[in-house]
């Protein structure tokens, strides 16, 4: 499933082809993959609403959300779900798989005034999909119910949102209103570089280990981004370049291989429904106590 750093590797490769383009046209295939959050009873609404017309203005992105605004400020907001892609096209439309599941298929004149490319939304197994908003205050109220963004996060704000909470750590770090952008392969790898168990209780973690966490969600996080991404699943760029951000999995996929730190068999676990590796010796259990690592070892 795309993550964070799918989305923002993602949003960098769009960014610099569509902002200052004008929408020339949109072919909707799959109605059902779009959702207006205002009305839009005609066709013409539809398109309008779909940014037909419009300059964009800009892309940003919160958690797994990705947002093309408009000059007029009306916005959209693609959600990849489990298998969706954005893709440049120029030239002919694909053919074969690749030309198949294009729910939404935008025609854009570049900026450069001669150029017009089409930006097509792929998405097989239909979790994904594009919401309309008809300006960026409506997209900013629907994005308060996301925590803030992983890959800038603090530690007082990491702080606040485990305030409290007894499940498990790593659940905690899935639900998006406390932490927008980590998913399952991150939640694992940052939990694994701060040393901290996937069950320990969240509000149990001190403020070292709050500190450390929220330090390695962005450190990891940003550097996948930079990356490029998982190259697990479906995950593709604007321009159909596969991630490359598997080589730096530590513990996500590997149960059962020796851990790369001290050698350890890692554990493979279901954690509320969610696979989970984790190191039975490098991640301690038993939180928060200062030096329990190394009494182990002894
Ligand atoms: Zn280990």
């Amino acid at each position: 499933m795309p993550e964070l750093p799918e989305v923002e590797h993602l949003r960098r490769s769009l960014d610099p082809v569509i902002v200052g383009a004008t929408v020339r046209g949109v072919r909707v295939v799959r109605r059902d993959v779009v959702h207006a959050t205002a009305p839009s009873r005609t066709a013409a609404q539809r398109q309008t609403a779909l940014l037909v017309g419009e300059r964009l203005a800009r892309t940003s992105r919160r958690g797994k959300q990705l947002a093309i605004e408009a000059e007029s400020g009306m916005t959209l907001v693609i959600q990849l779900g489990m298998t969706g892609s954005v893709t440049i096209e120029r030239g002919r439309p694909p053919s074969g798989m690749d030309g198949k599941h294009r729910h939404v298929v935008w025609e854009l004149d570049l900026a450069d005034g001669r150029s017009r490319v089409r930006m097509a939304f792929r998405d097989p197994r239909r979790f994904g999909g594009i919401t309309t908003y008809p300006s960026r205050a409506h997209l900013d109220q629907a994005w308060e119910s996301l925590g803030p963004d992983g890959l800038g996060l603090t530690a007082t704000e990491l702080s606040e949102g485990l305030r409290g909470r007894k499940r498990p750590g790593k659940s905690a770090l899935l639900d998006q209103s406390v932490v927008a952008g980590v998913g399952n392969i991150y939640a694992d790898e940052s939990l694994f570089a701060s040393a901290i168990h996937p069950q320990t209780q969240a509000g149990a973690l001190s403020t070292h280990q709050i500190g450390r966490l929220a330090a390695e969600i962005r450190r990891i996080l940003n550097h996948a981004a930079d990356a490029g991404g998982s190259t697990l699943r479906d995950y593709r760029d604007a321009f159909g370049n596969p991630g490359g951000a598997v080589q730096l999995h530590m513990v996500y996929g590997r149960g059962g291989e020796p851990c790369l730190r001290c050698g350890t068999t890692l554990l493979g676990l279901r954690l509320q429904g969610r696979a989970t590796v984790c190191c039975p010796r490098c991640q301690d259990l038993s939180t928060g106590r200062a030096g329990s690592r190394s009494r182990r070892r002894s």
